[in-house]
């Protein structure tokens, strides 16, 4: 590989501020001519560009929340005038994530962005241990909505010069049953594909390691398992370090990554309990902050974590809350050297929403979905396990419901059909009686959507 830019390994704290400060100037400048959203507020607040020196005046910005950016996606978009260059202007891709109602969020990226992406997955790699003899299997779905998971596993491996195979697990479309794979298919083509890394959502590969080990496909090549997971703890790592040595892997790895679509890849562990790396110092900006107070919090406590983009053109955020508390440290990693933020506790989400199988989801936007429906008379949704006894199985979205006596036969499957649309995730749909358990004593208050899925540790 030619040589990098080293933004992961700057000799001193004062070298990567500098390094910050120039590209972020560039972006302030374009955000107070051209980001609509706060063009305005700003405007409210009566703040201008030269209040807002640089990296230590971001304190002076109020938070920006996740119901702000869904609100108007559009308005954290920089509109670029003609005369910037089109690498800035021209959009590359557009990416989704949960919304407020039916609708998910478009995430922009410009050409220039989708530069900074290629080498921001490249320095996730880089810091996961990956080298140029390493080839990747993509086990993430097709979803609905583009989503960050499948194609940036395909656009890391392309930075990274290293071969990938998509194993497009499930049926992406009536239209052509004959593109994704199941899982049969998957297991065989993980043991052809003879791949050192595995990478997608964990409770998918704990399943696919426990069907290859039925079928008797041995995977003695894999050395590494990429996996994204908001409550997978060190239980769930050894499961699959066991499950992969039973497969004949010597000396497997779990490395799990905090990702978001705001940031178009993740945060990750260069080794196990290391913490999670911000990938990319020199295009994004963490902060921890009191959740109520929004007041700094020191460094190693608890706090609201912010991202704000430094060095972007389309969607672009200044101190946005990703909806999750951690502690962060910025101390040079004593494990790979890197120096840039970690987040050195496991993340938990603060803001209602949720993760189910790798998906976040808006309760409230299936809420609203369901009460638009006039043949439901009333409804449970549920998240739980698909084997209650095994808190790493795989999670299942249960609608328990009662449908009023006009109600057509095409209701389950139509309205199944509605919720993959809304929330990206496949519900099953049980249809119960007017006196099933699941109406009674819930109170008047009832939560859009019940998780009773027990939190593996
Ligand atoms: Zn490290």
């Amino acid at each position: 590989m030619t040589a990098m830019r080293d933004d992961l390994f700057l000799d001193s704290a004062a070298a990567l501020k500098a390094a910050r400060e120039a590209v972020f100037s560039e972006t302030l400048d374009r955000i107070f001519a051209y980001h609509p959203h706060y063009r305005q507020l700003f405007e409210q607040k009566g703040i201008g560009r030269r209040d807002i020196g640089g990296i230590d005046d971001l304190v002076r910005l109020p938070v920006t929340g996740k119901t702000d950016f869904v609100a108007r996606p559009a308005d954290f978009t920089l509109s670029l005038p003609a005369g910037f260059d089109a690498e800035e202007r021209v959009v590359w891709d557009v990416m989704y994530t949960t919304g407020s109602t039916g609708d998910p969020t478009p995430f922009t990226s410009t050409s220039y962005d989708f530069i900074n992406i290629l080498a921001l997955n490249r320095n996730m790699l880089r810091l996961r241990g990956v080298t140029d003899s390493d080839s990747i299997l993509n086990l993430f779905p097709l979803t609905r909505h583009p989503h960050g998971a499948f194609a940036r596993a395909m656009n890391a491996a392309a930075a990274f010069n290293i071969p990938i195979v998509a194993a497009m697990p499930g049926a992406p479309s009536a239209r052509h049953p004959d593109l994704g794979s199941r899982m049969d298919a998957v297991c065989t083509l993980a043991g052809r594909s003879n791949a050192t890394i595995l990478w997608g959502v964990p409770s998918y590969i704990r399943k696919m390691l426990g069907r290859a080990e039925e079928m008797g496909v041995a995977l003695p090549a894999v050395r590494l398992v990429f996996v994204t997971g908001e409550g997978f703890g060190e239980e769930a790592r050894q499961d699959l370090v066991d499950r992969l040595k039973r497969l004949g892997a010597a000396d497997p790895v779990i490395s799990v990554s905090y990702g978001a679509t705001e940031m178009q890849g993740g945060m990750v562990e260069c080794r196990p309990g290391a913490g999670y790396h911000n990938p990319a110092p020199l295009q994004f900006l963490f902060e921890a902050v009191d959740p109520d107070s929004h007041a700094p919090v020191a460094d190693g406590e608890e706090g609201l974590i912010l991202l704000t983009h430094l060095d972007r053109r389309g969607t672009t955020m200044l101190r946005y809350a990703l909806g999750d508390t951690a502690r962060l440290t910025r101390d040079r990693c004593p494990h790979c050297g890197a120096l840039t933020e970690r987040l050195v506790s496991v993340p938990v989400r603060r803001d209602g929403f949720l993760k189910v199988r790798g998906m976040l989801i808006n309760p409230q936007a299936l809420a609203d979905m369901l009460a638009s429906e006039a043949g439901i008379a009333d409804y449970q949704a549920i998240v739980d396990k698909q084997d209650e006894a095994d808190a790493l199985s795989m999670d299942r979205l249960r609608i328990r419901l009662l449908p009023r006596s006009d109600a057509g036969d095409d209701l389950a499957p139509r309205l199944a059909d509605r919720v993959k649309s809304t929330i990206g995730v496949m519900p099953s749909i049980e249809i119960v009686a007017a006196d099933d358990p699941a109406f009674a004593d819930r109170g008047w208050k009832a939560r859009p959507i019940l998780d009773i899925r027990k939190k593996p540790e």
